[in-house]
C-alpha cells in the first residue's frame, strides 16, 4: 500500500499541498467536496472516498463521493446512528474495519454501489468539538488501516470542516446544517437587566483557516515543543503560585490542571498532529475538537469540568504559540458591532478588553449578580445573564442572538417573527426610558415629602457623561481601580489627575466620593505580580494593600488631592476593618494635604474622609471610628458576603441568601441608626442600592443616600416619588423582626398596597 500513512511524511506532505490549492482555489463548496473526496482517494489508494455531511434533520447526506455511483450524491441519508457513517457520527470517533459488512451497525445501501467494499475506514468531521459530517475511505480488498493513516485522515477531516463550514461556501449545500442553525431559547440567571440584539461573540482564541496547514513541518513541531516548555513552566509557576493568575482556584483543581498539562496522551496526540501536516496551532484546536467530542457528551459534571481545563490549557497553548511568533492574541473579537460576548466565566478585566461602545450583551455559563464583571455589565449598562449551562456548546461566533435580561433568556439564532417582537418591545421599553427620563430634574423627594439623595457608581470615563444625563446628585461611588485594570501598566500619576479632574468637572459642582484603589480579590492588575492566595477577598486587599504598600497609595492621594485643587475632596477607603486602619489611611491623605500646601500647590477648599463599611466587624466600632471618620459608605455587595459568610461571585450561592433576609435588614437599620446618632451621612452603595424593592427597604429602615448604576436611576427615581416613605417605614419596621429567611414576597404585596411603583 502506498497511502499516505505508510509512504510516511512526504506522502502527507502531498496531500496537504493538494488540499492547500483545493482551499485557495475559487468555485463553488460542490466542487471543492468533488476535489477533496478524488485527493484523498487517490493519496489512499482507495477505491471509493465519500463525504457525508449533516441535514437540519440530523440525517447524514452524501454530498460527495468517488467511487460510489455519482447519482447517490444528495439522494442518500442515513439517520443519526444508522449504518456505519452514523455511528461514527453519533460516537465522534474514528472506525477501521478489515471487514466492513461484519459490523453490525453496516446497513447495505443499494443505490450507492457499494456491495463491492471490504475495508472502511470513517472519522468523524469535527466542528467545536460537535460531529457535522463524516469523511469515509473504502478499499474492495481486505486491508488493515494503519494509526498514521487514521491520523492523516483525521487531519483532512478537520480541515474540511473550515472548508465546508466557511459561510461565503455553506450556501451552496442545500439543506445541510453545518453550525447549528435552528432558533434554540436558553434560559439562565439575570445578572444585569436590558435587552439586546447582537452577534455572538465567543470568547476563545481561533484558528485561522489559513493557518491550518504547515509549510515546514520540522519547524512546527519545534514551535509546539518551545509552546510545550513555555505551558508547562507557566502552570508549575501557577502551582507554586509564583503569578496572579487562577487565584483562589483550589489545590486539587490545580492539580488535575498539572496533570493534563503533563499528560502524555494529550501530548502525543499533539505532537503526531503536527506529524500529520497541521501547523502547531492547527494542531492544538484538532485536538481540543477531539477532547471536546468525547467530554461533551460526558452527563458526568466533573468529566465536564476537566473539559474546561483542557480548553483552558489549549487557549493557554495557543497565546504561547502566539508569542513565539512575536504575535500577541489579543481578543481578536474585541471591535466587532453589536457583540454579545458569550464566556465561561469573565473576570472584570476581562470584559473591558471589550470596546464598550460597540458590546451590547453579555452570557456567562457560571456567574453571579455581585460579581465585578456584573459590575462592569451594569456600569456599561449591557444586559447580562448568567448560569446560561451549556450554551457555548450551542452558540457559534457570528450567531444572531437576543440577550433578554428582563427574562434572563438567551435567544440563539431567533427566527424573524421573536426579532421583530422584541424590536417592538426595545421601542416600548425606549419610550418607558424616555419617560423615565423626564423625571431626572424633578426633585427626588418622596411622596410625604422626604429627599432622598441618588448618587452614581461610576469607574470608568464612559459614565462620566451619565451624571448629566440621568439627572444624579453626584458619585457616591467612584472606583478608581477601574482605571488601573483598563490600562497595560500603572497608570502615572498624571494619568490619574486627569481622570479625577474629569470626573469632578462632570460633576460640576455636585459633590464626588472617590474610593482609594480597590484591587486584589477578583480585581488583579494584569501587569501586577500578586501572589496566590486561598481566600483572597478576604486577603491582601483593599485598604489593607493600601497601608503596606503606601507609595501606591500615596500616590493616588496626591492625585486626588491634585485634582481637586480649589475645590472640595472626598475621599473614602474601602474595606476598613478596625479603626486604625482608618485612621492610618486618613493620616496618609493628610500628609498629602500637607505636602501640597507647602509646595505651594493647589489645595482642595475643604476635604471629608469616610469609610466604607464592608466588614462586619466596622458596624461595631462606630462609635469610635466617628470620631475620625466624616462620613460612611455601605459597601453592601461585599458587606452581605461577609454577612453570609457566601462569596458574592459563587455561582451556586447566587441566590441563596437573599439581601431582603430579615436579619440583614436588622444589621443594616443597625447601622444607618448609628450613624443617624452621630449625625454622620450614611450612604448605601452596593448594588442593592439600584433595585427597585431593596431601595424601597432602604428607604424605609431611614436611609437616605443611595448610590447606584446609572442604569438604575431613572427606576429608582420613580420608585422614590411615588412612595409614602413614612407609611413604608411603619410596615417595614415591623416585618424585620420576622425570623423568616426573606421577606421579599411581603415586600413586594407592601410595594402595591401603597402604590410604590418597582
Ligand atoms: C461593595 O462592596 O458593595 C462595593 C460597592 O464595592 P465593590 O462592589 O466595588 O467591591
Ligand atoms: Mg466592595
Amino acid at each position: 500500500m502506498t497511502g499516505p500513512g505508510s509512504a510516511s511524511a512526504a506522502g502527507v506532505r502531498r496531500l496537504m499541498r493538494q488540499i492547500r490549492q483545493v482551499m485557495a482555489q475559487s468555485g463553488g463548496a460542490q466542487a471543492r467536496l468533488d476535489q477533496f473526496v478524488s485527493i484523498i482517494a487517490r493519496n489512499f489508494v482507495a477505491e471509493v472516498c465519500s463525504i457525508y455531511l449533516k441535514r437540519a434533520g440530523g440525517s447524514l447526506e452524501l454530498c460527495a463521493t468517488e467511487g460510489l455511483d455519482p447519482d447517490a450524491v444528495h439522494r442518500t441519508r442515513l439517520n443519526a446512528g444508522e449504518g456505519l457513517v452514523g455511528y461514527i457520527a453519533a460516537n465522534a470517533e474514528p472506525l477501521r474495519l478489515t471487514d466492513a459488512r461484519a459490523h453490525p451497525a453496516f446497513v447495505y445501501l443499494p443505490e450507492t454501489g457499494e456491495d463491492r467494499v471490504a475495508s472502511f475506514l470513517g472519522v468523524p468531521i469535527l466542528r467545536g468539538g460537535r460531529p457535522i459530517g463524516v469523511l469515509t475511505v473504502q478499499n474492495s480488498a481486505p486491508r488493515q488501516y494503519d494509526e498514521e493513516e487514521v491520523e492523516t485522515l483525521q487531519t483532512a477531516a478537520m480541515i474540511l470542516a473550515e472548508v465546508v463550514t466557511d459561510p461565503t461556501l455553506a450556501t451552496g449545500l442545500e439543506g445541510i446544517e453545518l453550525r447549528p442553525s435552528r432558533p434554540e431559547r436558553h434560559v439562565g440567571r439575570r445578572i444585569n437587566a436590558g435587552v439586546a440584539i447582537g452577534v455572538a461573540v465567543k470568547r476563545e482564541p481561533h484558528v485561522a483557516p489559513t493557518q491550518l496547514i504547515a509549510e515546514n513541518p520540522e519547524y512546527e513541531a519545534e514551535r509546539l515543543e518551545r509552546a510545550i516548555a513555555a505551558l508547562r513552566k507557566g502552570v508549575d509557576s501557577l502551582f507554586e503560585g509564583r503569578t496572579s493568575e487562577l487565584v483562589g482556584a483550589p489545590r486539587e483543581v490545580l492539580e488535575v490542571y498539572r496533570m493534563f498539562a503533563n499528560d502524555r496522551g494529550w501530548l502525543e496526540r499533539l505532537i503526531e498532529a503536527v506529524r500529520s501536516g497541521l501547523t502547531a496551532e492547527a494542531a492544538v484546536e484538532r485536538v481540543r475538537n477531539e477532547h471536546r467530542a468525547k467530554l461533551m457528551s460526558a452527563r458526568d459534571s466533573y468529566l465536564r469540568e476537566r473539559l474546561h481545563d483542557l480548553e483552558d490549557l489549549a487557549n493557554r497553548m495557543l497565546r504561547h504559540l502566539a508569542e513565539d511568533e512575536g504575535r500577541r492574541l489579543g481578543e481578536p473579537s474585541a471591535g466587532i458591532e453589536d457583540g454579545v460576548i458569550f464566556a465561561r466565566t469573565l473576570g472584570p478585566a476581562e470584559l473591558l478588553e471589550f470596546d464598550p461602545a460597540k458590546l451590547r450583551g453579555v452570557v456567562v455559563e457560571e456567574g453571579s449578580a455581585f460579581s465585578h464583571a456584573a459590575i462592569v455589565a451594569r456600569a456599561l449598562g449591557v444586559p447580562m445573564i448568567g448560569r446560561a449551562e451549556g450554551i457555548l456548546d450551542r452558540v457559534e461566533n457570528g450567531d444572531a442572538v437576543i440577550v433578554d435580561g428582563e427574562r434572563a433568556e438567551v435567544h440563539l439564532r431567533p427566527t424573524n417573527d421573536v426579532v421583530d417582537a422584541y424590536k417592538e418591545r426595545m421601542a416600548l421599553s425606549a419610550a418607558e426610558e424616555e419617560r423615565i427620563a423626564l423625571l431626572k430634574d424633578e426633585p427626588s423627594v418622596t411622596r410625604d415629602g422626604r429627599a432622598v439623595s441618588l448618587l452614581l457608581n461610576v469607574g470608568l470615563n464612559v459614565d462620566l457623561a451619565q451624571i448629566e444625563r440621568v439627572g444624579a446628585d453626584g458619585i457616591g461611588l467612584f472606583r478608581t481601580e477601574f482605571q488601573f485594570m483598563l490600562a497595560e501598566r500603572l497608570p502615572r500619576q498624571d494619568e490619574q489627575t486627569a481622570l479625577y479632574r474629569a470626573a469632578l468637572d462632570a460633576a460640576d459642582e455636585k459633590p464626588v466620593v472617590f474610593r482609594t484603589l480597590d484591587l486584589g480579590g477578583d480585581k488583579l492588575l494584569p501587569y501586577a505580580e500578586i501572589e496566590r492566595e486561598e481566600n483572597p477577598a478576604m486577603g491582601w486587599r483593599a485598604v489593607r494593600l493600601g497601608l503596606e504598600r503606601s507609595g501606591l497609595m500615596r500616590r493616588q492621594l496626591r492625585a486626588l488631592v491634585a485634582a481637586a485643587a480649589g475645590r472640595e475632596l472626598s475621599v473614602m477607603f474601602p474595606l476598613v476593618a478596625t479603626v486604625t486602619e482608618f485612621r492610618d489611611a486618613r493620616g496618609l491623605l493628610e500628609k498629602e494635604l500637607e505636602r501640597a500646601a507647602r509646595r505651594g500647590d493647589g489645595v482642595p477648599t475643604s476635604f471629608r474622609v469616610g469609610a466604607m463599611l464592608e466588614a462586619p466587624a466596622l458596624a461595631f466600632q462606630l462609635d469610635e471610628l466617628m470620631r475620625h471618620a466624616d462620613f460612611l459608605s455601605i459597601g453592601a455587595n461585599d458587606l452581605l458576603q461577609f454577612f453570609f459568610a457566601a462569596d458574592r461571585g459563587h455561582a451556586k450561592l447566587a441566590e441563596r441568601y437573599d439581601p431582603l433576609n430579615p436579619a440583614a435588614l436588622r444589621f443594616l437599620k443597625q447601622i444607618r441608626d448609628a450613624c443617624a446618632a452621630q449625625d454622620k451621612p450614611v450612604t448605601v452603595c452596593g448594588e442593592i442600592a439600584g433595585r427597585p424593592l431593596e431601595a424601597m427597604t432602604l428607604i424605609a429602615l431611614g436611609f437616605d443616600r443611595l448610590s447606584m448604576a446609572a442604569s438604575s436611576m431613572g427606576r429608582i427615581k420613580r420608585l422614590v416619588l411615588s412612595l409614602d416613605a413614612e407609611r413604608a417605614a411603619g410596615r417595614v419596621g415591623a416585618l424585620i423582626a420576622s425570623s423568616s429567611d426573606t421577606i421579599r414576597p411581603e415586600l413586594v404585596a407592601l410595594a402595591s398596597e401603597l402604590g410604590a411603583t418597582l
